[in-house]
Order: structure tokens, then sequence, then C-alpha cells
């Protein structure tokens, strides 16, 4: 949790560290556990990640499913307009299922933290939000000198 109140991060600073895999809040990290999950709140400030809303990242899904659909179109169409008249159809047809199949595990992350970025620039976050414990464990423990520690064996 953050001492005081928050200072809340212009919009470029909020899609600066989404861009980055990074908390949108406070650019702590790291918030990703794996390529497909996203912890449940961030490590440094505490803020609660799907903002305690079931279906939160229903949204992201629709980022990731446009870029897709971009990703495809820019694909078929650049490659037709390429190689007319001769186009080559079974390339086009095998590059463009590659793409479908490829771009959304691509920008699976990124698609989740820019959610959140847009989310945050129009909805910044409630004192509840920053309310969640941290997830120790997560960040290397603090010594007495205030200077990260670390469970370096
Ligand atoms: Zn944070």
């Amino acid at each position: 949790m953050l001492d005081g109140p928050p200072s809340f991060p212009s919009p470029t600073t909020l899609f600066s560290r989404a861009v980055r895999l990074r908390c949108p809040v406070c650019g702590g990290h790291p918030i990703i556990l794996n390529w497909f999950t996203v912890c449940p709140s961030c490590p440094v400030c505490g803020f609660r990640l799907d903002r305690h809303e079931p279906g939160y990242w229903l949204g992201s899904y629709t980022i990731n499913l446009f870029a897709t659909e971009g990703a495809f179109a820019a694909f078929f169409v650049g490659g037709m307009a390429l190689f007319w008249p001769a186009v080559p159809w079974l390339g086009l047809t095998i590059g463009g299922l590659v793409t479908v199949v490829a771009t959304p595990i691509l920008l699976f992350p990124f698609t989740k933290t820019l959610y959140l970025a847009i989310d945050l620039a129009f909805r910044p976050p409630e004192p509840p939000d920053l309310a969640t414990p941290i997830e120790r464990g997560l960040v290397a423990p603090r010594t007495p000198t205030g200077a990260a520690g670390g469970n370096r064996r």
C-alpha cells in the first residue's frame, strides 16, 4: 500500500509503463507471473489489477481481438497489393492462419496492461483499489537499513 495520497501518473506514463509490462500506477514489476497470467495485485504498491470486478479482463480480450483482426487485414490486403494480379492465395491463406494464431499469443500480456492503462486514464484508482495486501514473496524483503535484501542463495 502506498503511504499518503498517491500522485497519479499522466496517461503518457500509464501507457509507457503498460507497454513495458509494469504496473501502470507505480511502475513496479513483475506484475506478470507468466505469459498468460497477471498477478492479482501489484507486488510494489498493492494495486488490485483486476480492480475487484468480475470479468474485468473482457476489455483486454477486445483489444486483443481488434489487434488480431488488424494484423490479419494488414497481412492479407498487403499481400494482395504486393503480388497483384498473380496473388499466391495458398500462401496468403497459410500466412493469414499463422497471423491469427500468433498475434493474440504474442500480444496477450500487453493487451492486459494496455487495457488497464486505458481504464486508469478514465477511472483513476480509489483508495480501496490500493488497499490490497502486497503479495509477499514476489518482492525482495527489505533489510533494516532500507536496502533491498533478497532471497538470493
Ligand atoms: Zn504498482
